[in-house]
């Protein structure tokens, strides 16, 4: 069976919508098809929040509940936490020595990082050899991203292409696979919905929340009487409509689409709308999650077990690794 490893850094204790179509909902989709291996990502999030650690614990139990939530299922799926599994660190460490560091000064996501603010620490540059060792640790063949990570994926490909010709066959050659919406806009507009950049809906948000969030909800600036042709292309509003509509709710969203750009129904409609098709999409999975709640130590086993199992798999990767690198001098 092929292998799936992608992961999500605690940052808060939920996921969001962009979160759920970016990655999540491929991963629900194909837990039949593979093996798959979810991991928290803590030591990723140490490189933006090495100032919060204190609310790590909290958040990791956050996201595997929301796992939960969402319906993966702990009998199929391998869930792990990144730094209870130091082999990844010490892969990274290998793959670190196979890399151009001008090719990782030039990538475009420590650009944006760097000038959303953070700080310029060795760690946040070493971001995508740590990612690649992710994904190499377990030996994966796909990677289920937002676009946000695609490259990331990409250049993991490359450096087991890289390790693979210097070496031997030790990785399967990973593949992204990116979501439905490649990138969710947050409700501000800006161009990604981010757990830390406060633009976002949360799969934990009550259903009053939502409604404030999306009455409030940036949509076409150029608009303003509601007889005003409206944009529905790089409309947010429309966008979470199409991404999280049912079927029956296409009718009706196609509709609103057309009145809309006609200037024949107001952003306050709309909205309304949006509040019902996001409550009624998110009532189930709020469901899931209070029942996961009331038991108490069910997350906590579940990473706990699934990251003793990585452990084993992730020893045998680099028991791999270094034969074939001939530097496995004793054991
Ligand atoms: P942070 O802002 O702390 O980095 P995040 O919202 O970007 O949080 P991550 O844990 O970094 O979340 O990413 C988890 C997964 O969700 C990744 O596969 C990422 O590509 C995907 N993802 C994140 N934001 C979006 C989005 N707006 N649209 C689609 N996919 C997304
Ligand atoms: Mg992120």
């Amino acid at each position: 069976m092929k292998r799936i490893l992608t992961g999500d850094r605690p940052t808060y204790d939920s996921f969001h919508l962009g979160n759920y179509i970016g990655s999540l909902k491929n991963r629900v989709k194909l837990q039949d098809e593979y093996e798959t291996y979810i991991f928290i990502a803590d030591l990723h999030a140490l490189t933006t929040h090495f100032d919060k650690t204190a609310d790590l614990k909290e958040n990791i139990k956050g996201l595997m509940l929301g796992y939960l939530s969402v319906g993966l299922d702990p009998q199929k799926v391998t869930f792990f936490l990144q730094s209870k599994v130091p082999e990844i660190t010490e892969l990274a460490y290998i793959l670190s020595v196979l890399t151009s560091r001008p090719l990782i000064a030039r990538q475009p996501a420590l650009k944006e990082k760097l000038d959303a603010g953070e700080q310029d620490t060795v760690g946040l540059f070493y971001y995508p050899i740590l990612m690649a060792a992710d994904i190499l640790t377990p030996r994966a063949h796909l990677v289920p991203v937002g676009k946000d990570q695609k490259s990331h994926v990409e250049f993991a490909r490359d450096i087991a292409v890289k390790f693979n010709n210097l070496y031997g066959n030790v990785f399967p050659i990973p593949e992204p696979l990116i979501g439905e919406v490649p990138t969710l806009p947050g409700t501000d507009g800006q161009s990604k919905m981010g757990k830390s950049l406060g633009n976002a809906i949360f799969l934990t948000d009550s259903s009053e929340e939502v409604e404030k969030k999306v009455m409030s909800m940036y949509t076409d600036p150029k608009r303003i009487h509601p007889t005003d042709p409206g944009h529905v292309e790089g409309n947010p509003v429309f966008t979470y409509l199409d991404a999280f509509g049912s079927e029956a709710d296409k009718l009706q969203t196609t509709n609103y689409k057309l009145l809309y750009s006609k200037g024949q129904v107001g952003d306050i409609e709309v909205k309304k709308y949006l509040v019902k098709i996001l409550n009624n999409f998110l009532d189930p999975i709020r469901k899931r999650r209070a029942e996961y709640e009331k038991q108490p130590g069910l997350v906590e086993r579940i990473l706990k077990e699934g990251t003793e199992k990585t452990r084993l798999e992730a020893q045998k990767t680099l028991v791999e690794v270094k034969k074939a690198m001939k530097i496995d001098y004793f054991s």
